[in-house]
């Protein structure tokens, strides 16, 4: 059997597994929710049987149970040669993937500061992972690595500049695996190399993200410190007046609730009183539901607003590329969202839009555009995978 690459994605009460062989093709993808609750469960992708889990079970026995599963099932023979684990936050010591030792280790708990909701847990399912496979090689790819080559106008906000010093509050960005990906596959599709290439990046899931990026360097990003500045998304809020949170604390709500709220409770969800999920809210619009219609409306146009934005980066445009959830399968997302840019010169072509997505990437500009725009469906599973095999075998898997 072929040496394959093991992908990790753990979130506070998940485990997302994927397997790779040594031509960095997917064979297999898991995942376990409701970990450390009595309702564990998992499943392999494909397969209608869930994997049982004890009640309660931690990562570590999710993972543990998933890959013996995956063995009895003859999608892993052996143990991996490499393993690759996503991690939200590098802060600023981390600006590309890293093999993790006990020295990288302890400086991502370092960063954990930064993002407590989510390197903790990353750093469990390291953990996790070093005591099932001891003698197997390891990476972090961190989310915020590619946007290390923000310069300070980009990054720095306009607070006492001993925050950023004391503290290191500035603009992070986030899901820069997903943006370097279209850097890349916008070049390849364009005919060019990603260092000549610059493009304006919306990254369009639950979460939701825009970079410019020139010459194949991020140089500008819509997420921050955290990843809840910027776009509307699913549940968060994106930009609000920071004169609100004084509002808000004269009204009795806590910090906490704030937070919570901005988070979890706002952005589509909050606007249209019913979903987060872009596909209900279309249907819901569709069936005449204003508050669902009027939230996309308020996607698109803060969107439209921040490819304006980008531009400011950039000295010239080589494509504007739609991926994530949203933005590789919502043609009404990007017709709306171009709708708003047609002064900039961006034409859309109605039947393309249409006929590409999450399984057809291509170009969707009309002829009369000035710039291309492109859907392309991003793979930050294989980004990891590759850079996996790239720092623990030199590449040779
Ligand atoms: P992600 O976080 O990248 O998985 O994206 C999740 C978002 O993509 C959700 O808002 C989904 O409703 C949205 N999405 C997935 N498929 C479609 C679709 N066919 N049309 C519109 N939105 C979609």
């Amino acid at each position: 059997m072929d040496a394959s690459l093991l992908v990790i994605n753990c979130g506070s009460s998940s485990l997302k597994l994927a397997v790779f062989d040594d031509q960095h093709r997917k064979r297999a993808s898991a995942l376990a929710e409701r970990l450390n609750s009595k309702n564990a469960f998992a499943r392999i992708a494909g397969s209608e049987q869930a994997v049982p889990l004890p009640s309660g079970a931690s990562h570590e026995i999710a993972l543990g149970t998933l890959i013996k599963a995956l063995k009895d099932r003859a999608i892993m023979a052996n143990d991996p040669c490499a393993i690759g684990h996503r991690v939200v936050h590098g802060g600023e010591t981390f600006r590309e993937a890293a093999l993790l030792n006990d020295e990288t280790i302890a400086a991502i708990e370092d960063c954990a500061s930064l993002a407590p909701l989510h390197n903790p847990v990353n750093l469990d399912g390291i953990l996790a992972t070093r005591s099932l496979f001891p003698s197997v090689p390891q990476v972090a790819v961190f989310d915020t690595a590619y946007h290390q080559t923000l310069p300070p106008r980009a990054f720095l906000y306009a607070l006492p500049e001993t925050y950023y010093r004391d503290w290191a509050v500035r603009r992070y960005g986030f899901h820069g695996t997903s943006h370097y990906f279209m850097a890349h596959e916008a070049a390849r599709l364009l005919g060019r190399t990603p260092a000549t290439t610059s493009i304006i990046s919306a990254h369009l899931g639950n979460g939701c993200s825009i970079t410019a990026i020139r010459d194949g360097i991020s140089v500008d990003t819509s997420m921050g410190l955290t990843p809840l500045e910027g776009l509307v998304m699913g549940t968060r809020s994106g930009d609000v007046d920071p004169g609100l949170f004084d509002f808000l604390a004269g009204k009795g709500i806590s910090a906490k609730d704030i937070n919570e709220v901005l988070n979890k409770q706002s952005g589509l969800l909050g606007l249209s009183g019913q979903t987060n999920d872009m596909r209900s809210l279309c249907d819901l619009a569709d069936h005449g539901h204003t508050p669902s219609a009027l939230a996309i409306d308020i996607f698109c146009f803060r969107l439209a607003k921040y490819v304006g934005a980008m531009m400011a980066s950039l000295t010239s445009l080589d494509a504007l590329v739609f991926t994530g959830g949203i933005g590789e399968n919502s043609a009404r997302v990007r017709q709306q969202t171009l709708g708003h840019l047609s002064l900039m010169g961006f034409q859309i072509d109605n039947a393309l839009n249409k006929s590409h997505g999450a399984h057809s990437q291509g170009r969707i500009e009309s002829s009369d555009s000035r710039f291309p725009v492109l859907v392309i469906p991003t793979d930050e599973e294989l980004v990891i995978a590759r850079e996996a095999s790239r720092l623990a075998t030199g590449g040779s898997v």
